[in-house]
């Protein structure tokens, strides 16, 4: 395996108290001309970023473990997609896939042909965002298959445009006050170990929202049961083991398309290619961005030749929809992922995470506020609840989360917070962080979560 070289140095350094000078003015100047709509956890402004550090524009830098939500899996300048860029960007920018194709394109898509699980004929079709993605594979959904309903799941979280907010579980703030939404979604429970009332395999939490489904809707009359094999937005929630598989299985026997989003865990994150991996299943369609294109927007569905195929040429596209430079990136970013081994890596970060947090859980014993650790690969969280709780009500803890969130980067270490309850803390490092650095952001965690408790 090829070491990895970094362009910044990296190392955590802090001048003083921030945001900057310079950040400060920019958070000025956007005030005045960019909508208040558009919230930034973080009050810095990057000036470079490269392996596991994010500088800003008045000379800090910080360790980066959030990946920008999972879309720098291979770094934010890794030298693959820097140099394939600026190849293609040399040569043309556009052209449009639907007026003259490009190779870049067929090879993309030969690519998630042999990446995605299952060794069936596969077709893709390119995007540009995780919505637009999820949008698409619903619509070949419905016209393969003839059919209305699309079942979505609690806790879920598939994007921003209409259909998608629809689909997404969470009103505040993806939803609220933006409806009417799209018809014909229905919302069934989900797989979520940590809240349950009482323990529950994961076939029979399959069954319940199967029963559900039956009662609700009529197998006959829904297209597709999509789903993250592990959750993003909502929690970093991992379903109980053969919840997946049983889901798979009815899906199947009822002819509705089962689409696994993604979107977050796909492309190494989880310690596998696709999480779907993990369980054993192949999906019909799976939807696929933010670590896909190496930080340049690229999105992806790639499913059974036969639902692709079956749309009519010309029901499928866009104007930018794999847009020759993205797919540049896409393709040095793959390339990266192998030469590196980043799902080994990914495996590896998984293994530090689990020592240092477990340790810590252990350390502040059940009075404490982590509820659970969970999580696979590099895709990892630590769900806060109220001290003591952790055994009897559970008491989510958006407060601690928000606290250490603040704490870190204070610190010089970008964390990002999810979950439907807001109390989860996620790591998505880059892959391509080194041993000390990740060590040293850990050191920052734990402390912040020690200080909260
Ligand atoms: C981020 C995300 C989306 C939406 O992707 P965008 O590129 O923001 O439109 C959809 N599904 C999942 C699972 C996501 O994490």
């Amino acid at each position: 395996m090829a070491e990895i070289a970094y362009r910044l140095e990296q190392k955590r350094r802090i001048l003083g108290a921030f945001p900057g000078p310079k950040s400060a003015a920019l958070n000025e100047r956007r005030k005045s001309v960019v909508a208040g709509g558009v919230a930034s956890s973080v009050p810095v402004y990057v000036a470079d970023a490269d392996g596991g550090i994010i500088t800003d524009v008045d000379g800090n830098s910080f360790i980066d473990l959030g990946s920008g939500i999972a879309v720098t899996t291979v770094g934010a300048s890794d030298a693959n997609v820097v140099e394939a860029v600026q190849e293609q960007v040399a040569h043309f920018t556009h052209t449009c896939f639907m007026v003259t194709p490009y190779e870049g394109y067929v090879e993309v898509a030969e690519e998630l042909a042999k990446l995605t699980p299952g060794d069936h004929e596969k077709r893709s079709v390119l995007f540009n965002s995780g919505a637009e993605a999820v949008e698409n594979a619903i619509k070949v959904a419905r016209l393969a298959t003839g059919r209305d309903a699309v079942v979505a799941f609690d806790h879920a979280y598939h994007g921003r445009t209409n259909l998608t907010m629809a689909l997404t579980a969470k009103a505040m703030p993806y939803k609220t006050n933006f409806g009417p939404f799209a018809p014909e979604i229905y919302r069934v429970p989900m797989s979520y170990p940590y809240r349950e009332e009482a323990e529950i395999k994961g076939e029979d939490a399959a069954r319940r929202a199967i029963t559900m489904i039956e009662k609700q809707i009529g197998a006959e009359s829904v297209a597709a049961i999509l789903i993250e094999p592990i959750q993003g937005e909502g929690g970093f929630i991992v379903p109980a083991e053969g919840f997946l598989p049983t889901l798979v299985a009815w899906a199947k026997e009822k002819g509705i398309v089962f689409i696994a989003d993604e979107v977050q865990s796909g492309f190494c994150r989880t310690g596998a290619w696709f999480a779907s991996e993990h369980e054993g299943i192949v999906p019909d369609i799976i939807t696929m961005a933010k670590g896909i294109g190496g930080g340049l927007p690229l999105s992806a569905i790639t499913g059974r030749a036969d639902l692709l195929d079956a749309v009519h040429p010309g029901g499928l596209g866009g104007t930018y929809g794999g847009n020759p430079v993205a797919c540049a990136a896409s393709l040095a970013a793959i390339k990266t992922m192998k030469d590196h081994n980043l799902v080994g890596r990914a495996q590896h970060i998984e293994k530090v995470v689990t020592e240092r947090v477990t340790a810590l859980a252990g350390e502040l014993g059940a009075a404490g506020i982590i509820g659970e650790f969970r999580g696979r690969g590099a895709m990892l969280a630590i769900e806060l609840v109220k001290p003591g709780t952790g055994n009897t009500t559970k008491e989510p803890n958006a407060e601690a989360a928000k606290a250490i969130a603040a704490a870190c980067l204070a610190a010089g270490v970008v964390i990002l917070t999810c979950g439907t309850y807001g109390n989860v803390i996620r790591l998505l490092p880059p892959l391509v962080i080194g041993d000390d650095l990740l060590n040293d952001g850990l050191d920052v965690l734990v402390d912040a979560i020690r200080a909260a408790a």
